[in-house]
């Protein structure tokens, strides 16, 4: 048994795609990890009887709690909590000691801005206290309640609405788990889940297609495990939601998955080819730090961006050249222009000269170079739109090249390089 649970994406600046939708997948990782068995988001308009036929489908789908985002404002467009009262089968009331609240919260606000006409606010601090009768307040992350609404007559989904802005809807959230008896009752039947995530790079997705049939062949019961496989960023991530019971079901498969892509599996505990590299650089008692410098051409930086994502990279990061041009290689990461005339940019020697130029320039233990086309003009018949020359090279003399032909647009080609050199990276500190 399981709890069925749905989302509703409010407003037209998320359904147009003017602002990408942060709530919908968030809020399904939360109830996914809450044992609940998400499933739609739907993402409708600030028009109330679409949002009221969403909330109808996911009713009818067996939804025992429907979760919303947005329209909670005080503008007249933000419908919501009136939408759910009357899907609910509740009168719309006023709530005078929430009115009190959001008065105190307007205040300083109001005081920010003495241009503004008082009335208006009054007008709109009244309308975001009306809410359903009976229904359970969430209180303000910024000016507009969150709610907790059930059925009138009982049978059907609870609804949770929640605000717009992300940072209001997180917070709201997380404290509705914790204070309300009602959200918490919504989820009670809400099976045990783990789940379980492998990471492979290098293998196309019909490989692990093969493999999943070897795995029936070999009589582990896969219809005990929720298997999805998923292609991104040039590696294939393969997610296994179990109940705990069929643990050893899961590992039977994961152990087969190890012996038969061995060389391509890179991650059985969750953890990203980006955590495993910045692991590797920092200094681990054992093992002092490796600090690492980039030389990019077609990826103009976006490796750097990548090494420096997390807190605490600094340790590691020295820095990275953008030498895009030939004059930026020669000057920057000291490539001998006669070897770029000689050879051309996209190629093997400068892939190294420029990891050799970035370590040199930079005073690093490792460095990176990548050169390549990304396209969609400058191919030729033999250096294609794609092909990208990567190197990682070592200060005690060990290196690593490769070239890749990517599939793709520009943006795919300049990203999945630096997936490649992320595991290039890797590669070399493993040694
Ligand atoms: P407000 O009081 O700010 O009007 P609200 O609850 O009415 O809050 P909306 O009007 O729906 O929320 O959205 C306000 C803003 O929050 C949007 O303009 C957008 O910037 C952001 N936002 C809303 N929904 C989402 C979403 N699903 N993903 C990302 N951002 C969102
Ligand atoms: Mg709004």
């Amino acid at each position: 048994m399981s709890v069925r649970a749905g989302i509703v994406v409010t407003g037209t600046e998320v359904l147009t795609g003017r602002v990408s939708d942060r709530n919908g997948p968030w809020l399904s990782e939360q109830l996914l990890a809450l044992g609940a068995d998400p499933i739609a988001i739907a993402v409708v308009g600030d028009r109330p009887q679409d949002i009221l036929r969403a909330l109808r489908f996911l009713a009818s789908e067996g939804c025992s709690l429907i979760a919303t985002s947005g329209g909670l404002g005080p503008t007249a467009d933000d419908l919501t909590a009136a939408v759910v009262g009357e899907f609910q089968g509740r009168e719309m009331v006023l709530d005078e000691p929430l009115q009190a609240r959001i008065a105190v919260i307007l205040a300083p606000l109001m005081s920010r801005w003495p241009d503004l006409d008082p009335e208006a606010i009054l007008i709109s601090n009244r309308k975001q206290a009306v809410i359903p009768a009976g229904a359970e307040i969430l209180e303000p992350v910024g000016t507009a309640p969150g709610l907790v609404v059930t059925p009138l007559a009982g049978g059907g989904p609870t609804v949770v609405v929640l605000p717009g802005p992300p940072r209001e809807l997180q917070p709201m959230w997380t404290a509705a788990l914790r204070d309300s008896e009602q959200l918490r009752a919504a989820l009670a039947g809400a099976a045990e889940y783990r789940r379980d995530m492998l990471r492979l790079y290098g293998i196309p997705e019909s490989e692990i297609a093969a493999t999943l049939r070897a795995a029936q062949d070999a009589g582990v019961e896969l219809e005990r495990l929720e298997i999805t496989t998923c292609l991104r960023r040039g590696e294939v991530e393969v997610v296994t939601r179990y109940e705990p019971a069929a643990a050893p079901v899961y590992d039977a498969f994961a152990q087969l998955v190890r012996e038969r892509h061995a060389r391509t599996l890179f991650s059985d505990d969750g953890t990203t080819v980006d955590e495993q590299v910045f692991g590797l650089l920092r200094a681990d008692g054992a093992r002092p730090v490796q600090t690492i410098a980039a030389a990019e051409s077609c990826t103009g930086g976006l490796l750097s961006a990548r090494l420096t994502e997390r807190p605490g990279s600094s340790d590691a990061v020295r820095g990275g050249l953008v030498v895009y041009s030939d004059e930026a290689k020669v000057k920057l990461a000291g490539v001998d222009p006669a070897l770029i005339e000689h050879v051309g940019a996209v190629s093997e020697e400068v892939a190294a000269a420029l990891a050799d130029g970035a370590r040199a320039a930079l005073d690093a233990d490792v460095g990176v170079g990548i050169t390549g086309i990304a396209g969609p003009g400058g191919g030729t018949a033999e250096k294609p739109v794609g092909l990208v020359w990567l190197a990682v090279s070592h200060g005690d003399g060990r290196r690593l090249t490769r070239s890749v032909n990517l599939p793709g647009s520009r943006a795919d080609i300049r990203d999945r390089s630096t997936t490649v050199a992320l595991h290039l990276i890797r590669r070399l500190l493993l040694g």
